[in-house]
């Protein structure tokens, strides 16, 4: 177990983004907070720091709720190999998905628990009886219980869910059920997610949110996006690329570093006038970055031959909680390696390095700004933090409609939804809509931003979370 420290942020940053009436309940919301918080800490525990959505959010919402007076602090959990083997096929089961075949027993949860029980020794030499503690998606349900007998007030997590459950759902769900049965609330970012056996009275729909000043979504100008490409050499350019400059979360100002070998087997980079189709995902098969290949390559004579396709995701040895990713990105390497000669210089397969986490949100950023659409094409989506990152970027979005996308994109509003995630051919007919018609792709990406200026910012985000802790709080004074 490690503590993750976040530097505190003035939530009055984002004010001059909000409208008056909502820049009021911002304000209020900071002294509510530190009303009815007082001196409790907010714990969140999760199972990675880096790498992925949750990672992502924890440290914004961590760093304004520091930042409004509230004492949150991040604990990262401790777990062998075996233990996210296990944790992942939870994690794929909940999503509907068979993921490696391997069984959810006797033998896995007696491990998982023992992870969990070494864990939470200690958890318990920081945590007081009175705090409240958010335990962030099947990785941490087994603390439940014991962090429930020692007072605090316990809060469980769902970043993951499926529309329609399947058997291998209720597989998944039932293996958590034993540990969930001592939290106090619930939170699941869809009303279609929670089991049926929650309590919906204990159940909250927060829905995640994105920051606009992180290195990941903060303004970027045409000629720095350009630049960071190169430098990544992710673009070709014919001018050398000026150094870039780049804020960290701490606050310090870093010079990027010049990265070769990013793209696989070092093939030339797209020219820097070709339109990039992007989708940026972790290598997990759900993404499925290799249907959005296929889908590429198929259709690839009806696309204008300036339309490149890149495929980018983490460094596989990056992200410590997923287990899967090396072995999805050898699968998307072969097929790659295989296309016809035409598809196969027009799709670039990018492994960004995860040394550096504030580097690679700035060329996640870039890639995301840079891409004449941007693509998210999974079978099965919890909420999908990507589709929000390129929304606010104004991008026109062709994405599945499936899970937490279809919260945020209106087809033919402020995006594209395609109903079938394995139908390849609308998914290509989609895309050829955003490429050709440049109208349309401007008329999306414009909505596509005040849609997330609406619903997806950490203000809304943290006025669900205090009106949660005052419901628990409020319920255990009057109990
Ligand atoms: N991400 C990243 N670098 C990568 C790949 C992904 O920073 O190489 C980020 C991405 O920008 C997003 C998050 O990881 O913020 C993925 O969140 P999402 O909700 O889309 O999917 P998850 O990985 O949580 O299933």
């Amino acid at each position: 177990m490690r503590h993750v420290e976040i530097r505190p942020l003035a939530l009055e940053r984002l004010a001059p983004l909000l409208e008056p009436e909502r820049r009021l309940r911002l304000r209020r919301l900071i002294e509510q907070a530190r009303t009815l918080l007082g001196g409790r800490v907010v714990w969140n525990i999760s199972s990675t720091a880096q790498g992925g959505g949750v990672a992502e959010m924890l440290q914004t919402l961590i760093a304004y709720a520091r930042g409004a007076g509230v004492d949150a602090r991040w604990l990262v959990l401790r777990g062998a190999p075996d233990f996210f083997a296990i944790t992942k096929r939870v994690h794929n089961a909940l999503h509907g998905d068979g993921g490696d075949g391997g069984p959810l027993g006797e033998l896995e949860h007696r491990r998982y628990q023992d992870v969990l029980d070494d864990n939470l020794i200690a958890i318990m030499n920081e945590v007081r009886a009175g705090d409240i503690v958010l335990l962030h998606d099947p990785q941490t349900a087994g603390l439940a219980r014991g962090l429930a007998a020692a007072g605090l007030h316990v809060v469980w997590r769902s970043h993951i869910g499926r529309d329609a459950p399947n058997a291998r759902t209720e597989e998944g769900w039932a293996f958590l059920r034993p540990y969930l049965e001592h939290a106090n609330a619930f939170i699941f970012s869809r009303a279609d997610y929670p089991p049926p056996w929650i309590d919906p009275r204990c159940t909250w729909i927060i829905p995640p949110s994105i920051d606009p000043f992180i290195t990941k979504n903060v303004e970027l100008a045409p000629e720095q996006v350009r630049d960071i490409l190169r430098i990544a050499h992710l673009c070709q350019g014919h001018a050398s690329a000026k150094p870039v400059q780049f804020p960290r979360r701490d606050g310090r100002c870093e010079t990027m570093r010049h990265h070769h070998g990013l793209l696989v087997d070092n093939v030339p980079a797209p020219p820097l006038e070709a339109r990039l189709v992007v989708q940026v995902s972790r290598w997990d098969r759900l993404k499925d970055m290799a249907g959005v290949m296929r889908a590429f390559a198929d259709h690839i004579g009806e696309l204008p031959d300036d339309v490149h396709l890149m495929l980018a995701g983490p460094e596989v040895s990056g992200v410590s909680d997923d287990p899967e990713g090396a072995q999805v990105l050898a699968e998307c390497i072969s097929a790659w390696r295989a296309l016809p000669p035409a598809a196969h210089a027009r799709i670039h397969l990018a492994c960004l390095a995860m040394d550096d986490v504030d580097e690679n949100a700035l060329i996640v950023n870039a890639l995301q700004r840079h891409a004449c659409t941007v693509v998210q094409k999974s079978l099965v989506e919890g909420f999908g933090l990507t589709v929000t990152e390129a929304m606010w970027k104004a991008r026109p979005v062709v994405a599945s409609a499936v899970g937490g996308i279809q919260d945020q994109i209106t087809d033919g509003e402020n995006g594209l939804l395609v109903r079938d995630p394995a139908d390849l051919d609308a998914f290509a007919a989609a895309l050829r809509r955003t490429v050709d018609d440049a109208a349309l792709a401007a008329r999306l990406g414009g909505a596509a931003r005040e849609r997330v200026r609406d619903e997806f910012l950490g203000d809304r985000h943290l006025i669900q979370y205090l009106d949660l802790f005052g419901e628990l709080l409020g319920a255990s004074a009057a109990a």
